[in-house]
């Protein structure tokens, strides 16, 4: 079907074209009331039949995140502009794929709002605000209180809350129909992930794994939000006679050592899901074991099933049908919860029913969807924890010199965030290619004494000691430690190669969408959205969003207008060519068509408790008065419990670039921030989880990065002082190579 499917919109697309896609869309609007969203099994089976609708977050069940429409294409791509757009009040980063059916744009924010908008006057319909609990549940968010996206159903709007809540909105009112906490409370789970609604049922997972938690997935009831099966992926305590794991669980249990159980093991499925209705399975990927270091997490390795794993269970029953652990006894926070996407793909001559991801890891991976053979495990970005993927035992061939413990530190390639995170990618069939985002980096890692290393609750226990791996980096010829430089690939998953790249002239990810107009939309971390040709990455159009682009777009139909959207929101990092003086997060939701000519204000977004910056950030620390051990103890603290936001060095994460900061010379209100000053604008409280010296330890910790940082540009030549020369970003972050148009 999804074949017969794809093949018609080829030929609509290349024969047929604007005019008759216009029509089907018109047609397929008009036969539903204004907001209906009444979207139940068929329509979602049969998306590809509606090319003007985006009805869920990868617009099809596939996941392929491709339209069908073509009248903004790559002739007249330039003419975009912007139709509306709308503030959203949190200045978080935002990370949510818009959904648009029956003529309502709904979307989901920071701390799990949802909003629904006329999608074609940007009319603001209604807004729900789940009233999370900032202060205490930011605290257990290792990665910002960000929402991927919404789903809908039959008239309801099923959204998924950082507190672990599962609800269900009525789409015309925004009220409550149902809540279920899909979580123990008193465990520190989150979610961020869409859900995902396929056959009457909900699939939703949850995030926490270095909290303390023992990962599972879900399935609920649309009628009533009631629980239909749960499948956890770590085993629980074989000696315990109440243990009812289920088979494979149990057998599972073997790949483990020591006392996993005691913290829940991790393997959290806390991003992609897919629901493939020709195989009736869905598939999820699961993250890192708790502790990240197997000496700490199950002292004499193991494989440790199913951490770092794609699992596949019967949709209806949650029964396993198979599983794939794509980085066994993971200890390098290779979560493999990356996007997956279904296609039909050719491979070795033969036609393919497949199920791919580029994971963290950076080997892209295409299996059997039905049978979870492997067909594929390529490289596409640099890395040195594995010498290849062996095919046959799909096991990788590793690099013994990345595995790390006492004594042994590592520097390991991709660090942490990995070679493509959680970022959506895009599929054209028109191109038979795979667009997304690559990062390269590079950390170093030790292991925390696993005698005396203690896991605490609600909060994170990775058991890295990074510092161990500082005189690694030292040494000459060592690698670059930190974010290195990041591009748009265009990658053929039939054959395992690349097809083309454009380098990011700073270093950042966004998500992808692809249309039918051999056009792919995507972001910047320079606060720019872009479209680029789908078949050479030859930029077409760019514009400025005034915030950093992660999310990924959608495109809509609407009265025979095309519309692309996207929600915009993060610090832009440093050093960044600004198109205007504003320096805020704007936190916004954008929308574009042919001729739009709607403006984006020069005054920023400004949310309660936040106040506006009019000139940008200033490299200007006071000078670093510690000592070598305290340098080393701030170090260790800010990987705890910065990096995974703010970036590896002080910098370069999607939250701001703290060596820019202005609180480096107040350190009254650099603590007052971190015990939860701007705790409604993002910023998690760290209060209860540091003390007083630690937070002081990582103040000192930044100023002598953003001195580091400062003595860089001063040797490039670059101006300290002010937030950086334009155009010389890449020179001071390691990226700026020229593009490699294909
Ligand atoms: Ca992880």
């Amino acid at each position: 079907m999804a074949f017969r499917f794809k093949s018609m919109a080829i030929i609509a697309a290349s024969v047929l074209a604007v005019i008759s896609l216009g029509v089907v869309a018109a047609t397929a609007q008009g036969s539903r009331p204004f907001g209906a969203a009444a979207v139940n099994k068929a329509r979602h089976v049969n998306a590809n039949s509606e090319p003007g609708t985006w009805m869920s977050a990868g617009r099809t069940y596939d996941e392929q995140r491709y339209s069908p429409l073509t009248q903004i294409n790559t002739a007249n791509v330039k003419d975009l502009g912007l139709a509306w757009f709308a503030d959203i009040n949190t200045d978080a980063k935002q990370e949510a794929t818009p959904v648009i059916v029956d003529g309502v744009l709904y979307v989901s924010t920071n701390w799990s709002m949802v909003k629904a908008f006329n999608a074609k006057t940007g009319e603001k319909l209604w807004e729900w605000d789940p009233q999370v609990n900032r202060a205490e549940i930011g605290r257990i968010s290792c990665c910002g209180t960000v929402n991927r996206g919404v789903a809908i159903w039959e008239g309801h709007v099923i959204a998924s809350v950082l507190d672990g809540r599962l609800v269900s909105l009525d789409a015309k009112t925004g009220r409550v129909v149902w809540s279920t906490q899909t979580t123990p409370l008193a465990d520190p789970y989150t979610i961020t992930m869409t859900p995902r609604v396929a056959n009457g049922k909900i699939f939703i997972g949850n995030a926490g794994a270095e909290y303390t938690v023992r990962g599972y997935v879900s399935a609920y009831d649309v009628k009533d939000g009631k629980l239909l099966w749960r499948f956890y992926t770590v085993p629980g305590n074989p000696n315990d006679p109440n243990n009812k794991d289920p088979e494979i669980l149990k057998r599972y249990a073997a790949t483990w050592k020591g006392e996993w159980w005691k913290f829940g093991g991790g393997a959290t499925a806390w991003d992609t899901f897919v629901y493939d209705p020709q195989t009736n399975l869905v598939y999820f990927g699961t993250g890192n074991g708790l502790s990240w270091s197997q000496d700490i997490r199950s002292p004499g390795g193991g494989d440790n099933l199913f951490v770092s794993s794609i699992i596949a269970l019967n949709a209806d029953t949650g029964a396993y049908a198979w599983h794939f652990q794509e980085t066994p006894g993971d200890e390098w926070d290779f979560d493999n919860t990356n996007p997956l996407m279904v296609a039909d793909l050719t491979i070795h001559g033969r036609k393919r029913h497949v199920i791919m991801q580029a994971p963290k890891q950076a080997f892209y991976y295409v299996w059997d969807a039905k049978t979870g053979e492997l067909l594929r495990a390529d490289q596409y970005a640099p890395q040195n924890w594995a010498k290849s993927i062996d095919l046959k035992t799909g096991r990788p061939v590793e690099n013994p010199a990345a595995r790390y413990g006492v004594g042994r530190p590592a520097i390991v390639q991709p660090a942490a965030l990995g070679a493509h995170n959680w970022h959506p990618m895009s599929f054209s069939p028109r191109t038979g290619w795979v667009y997304f985002s690559v990062t390269e980096s590079t950390a170093g890692y030790g292991t925390q004494n696993p005698e005396t290393f203690q896991v605490k609750t609600r909060a994170n226990n990775t058991g890295v000691d990074r510092a161990a791996a500082a005189p690694l980096f030292a040494a000459p010829g060592a690698p670059r430690q930190g974010n290195i430089k990041s591009y748009l690939m265009a990658w053929n998953p039939s054959e395992g190669k690349e097809v083309w790249r454009v380098d990011n002239p700073v270093y950042g990810a966004s998500g992808t969408m692809t249309t039918a107009g051999d056009l792919v939309f995507t972001g910047s971390a320079q606060g720019d959205f872009s479209a680029y040709n789908a078949r050479n990455g030859q930029k077409l159009w760019s514009t400025s969003a005034n915030a950093r682009v992660e999310a990924a777009a959608s495109s809509y139909m609407i009265d025979g207008v095309q519309y692309v959207a996207v929600l915009v929101g993060s610090s832009m990092p440093q050093g960044v060519v600004r198109t205007s003086t504003v320096s805020q997060n704007n936190s916004r939701l954008l929308v574009y068509k042919l001729g739009g000519t709607a403006k984006l204000p020069t005054t920023p977004v400004v949310t309660a408790g936040t106040t506006a910056s009019p000139t940008g950030p200033v490299l200007d620390p006071p000078l670093y008065a510690g000592t070598n051990e305290d340098f080393i103890f701030g170090e260790r603290q800010y990987g705890e419990n910065c990096s995974g936001c703010h970036g590896l060095n002080g910098g370069g994460g999607s939250a701001p670039d703290l060596r820019y900061s202005r609180l480096l010379r107040d350190q009254a209100g650099f603590r007052a921030v971190v015990y939860g000053s701007r705790v409604n604008g993002g910023m998690p409280s760290f209060q209860g989880r540091m003390q007083q010296t630690d937070v002081d330890s990582v103040f000192q910790y930044i100023i002598r990065r953003a001195n580091d940082e400062k003595q860089v540009q001063q040797a490039a030549g670059r101006g300290a002082g002010n937030g950086g020369a334009p155009g010389a970003a890449g020179a001071g972050r390691g990226g700026g190579r020229g593009g490699r148009g294909g």
